[in-house]
């Protein structure tokens, strides 16, 4: 009687340990899909409308946003650097998994802008290119990376993509080109008209294309490069008149014009379209235009600016505080601030995330050290 007891009750002990081992084993099976396998695309939440600005690998300021909305796919700019393009694709595979990218959008000449693309043509079906009607950098001053652009694009279009300039996006008699193109049930992307598709400026940023999208009351605004001129001419064309004419409204989204530098984003503009989410394509401090600290990106006029209307100021890449020019290469000059950033809306509902933190500019230990805090902000 007494052996039966003991072989119950290491029966029960077997069981209770057996089944001990399966939660255990559940929880790190669990553990390790999220952490080790769980592919980069699940931690951002997904939307009706999504767009990823992303870590361009280098310290320098440049642009590269991936736009999704249903079954479109959006390109805007390639920058800052050739080698971003394996960055970029890698990234952009996550989601576009048939190869196709249907709208790619080159803002202007710029190498911050347009570097990546000779790879982004390579490897992606293009269906639509649209892209700036003017440069300055003609004749001798063509740079080797605009002839690059040039060629790769034109490539694409031997191969079957549609080609327009956004000037073309406003001339009927252009077939094919619109101003304002349907992307998903809920999303429009709208050409913007700016002043500079035919009009001379001795600042190539102004000859940026701008962009719109719409999704029911919700509008967000790119408008690549455009100095403080361009934003006033399009106030002008937009808001000036009293002619009966689209304004702008007032947007969610503003990804900062010219990364955040203190020549974009006026006061005038920003009290027109109050700003919720300003997302700033840069690397925080870089010291690539300017040793002025104030007027490095994101500069101290361009956050005065902002603050007023938000404090959602988010910026993908920052200079590594702890690099030192010479010392150990081991240590790279440029580190994550928010890393890879998705704005996201379903349902009017806005969702940030985020691959590195989801710190506010002002929250930042680089804003403490670099920047005077607004008292909007305070
Ligand atoms: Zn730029």
């Amino acid at each position: 009687m007494a052996k039966k007891k003991v072989t119950t009750s290491v029966k029960v002990w077997t069981m209770i340990l057996c089944i001990l081992a399966l939660i255990v084993g559940f929880i790190g099976a669990g553990f390790v899909y999220i952490y080790v396998y769980k592919p980069e695309s699940d931690t951002f939440v997904s939307g009706d409308f999504e767009a990823h600005f992303m870590e361009l690998g280098n310290q320098y300021a440049g642009d590269c946003i991936y736009i999704r909305s249903g079954d479109t796919d959006i390109l805007i700019d390639a920058g800052s650097r050739e080698n971003s393009g394996d960055d970029i694709i890698e990234y952009i595979d996550q989601y576009v998994t048939d190869g196709v990218l249907e709208y790619v959008i080159a803002t202007h000449a710029d190498r911050d802008h347009i570097a990546a693309y000779e790879g982004i043509f390579e490897h992606y079906e293009v269906k639509t290119i649209i892209d700036f009607p003017l440069t300055n950098k003609t004749g001798d001053d063509e740079t080797n990376i605009l002839r690059t652009y040039y060629e790769y694009r034109d490539l694409e279009v031997e191969n079957g993509a549609k080609h327009y300039t956004a000037l073309e996006c406003y001339e009927e008699s252009v077939d094919g080109a619109q101003r304002v193109y349907q992307i998903s049930d809920s999303v429009e992307m709208e050409i913007l008209y700016n002043y500079y598709y035919e009009n001379h400026s001795s600042d190539e940023n102004n000859y940026s294309v701008c962009l719109m999208f719409n999704q029911g009351d919700n509008h967000y605004l790119f408008t690549g490069d455009l100095e403080g001129d361009g934003e006033e001419e399009l106030l002008n064309y937009y808001n000036g008149s009293s002619e009966e004419r689209y304004t702008l409204p007032h947007c969610v989204l503003y990804k900062a014009g010219h990364h955040g530098s203190n020549t974009s984003t006026t006061a005038e503009l920003m009290a027109v379209i109050q700003p919720e989410y300003v997302i700033v394509c840069c690397c925080a401090g870089t010291s690539e235009y300017t040793t002025d600290k104030a007027n490095q990106f994101p500069s101290q006029q361009f956050i005065d600016n902002i603050a007023l209307y938000t404090d959602n100021v988010y910026i993908p890449t920052m200079i590594n505080p702890d690099y030192v020019d010479g010392a150990d290469s081991s240590v790279l000059p440029y580190t994550s601030m928010n890393g890879d950033i998705v704005f996201s809306v379903t349902n009017g509902e806005v969702e940030l995330s985020f691959s590195n933190n989801d710190l506010k500019l002002k929250d930042t230990e680089w804003f403490k050290e670099n920047r005077e805090m607004p008292d909007a902000w305070k």
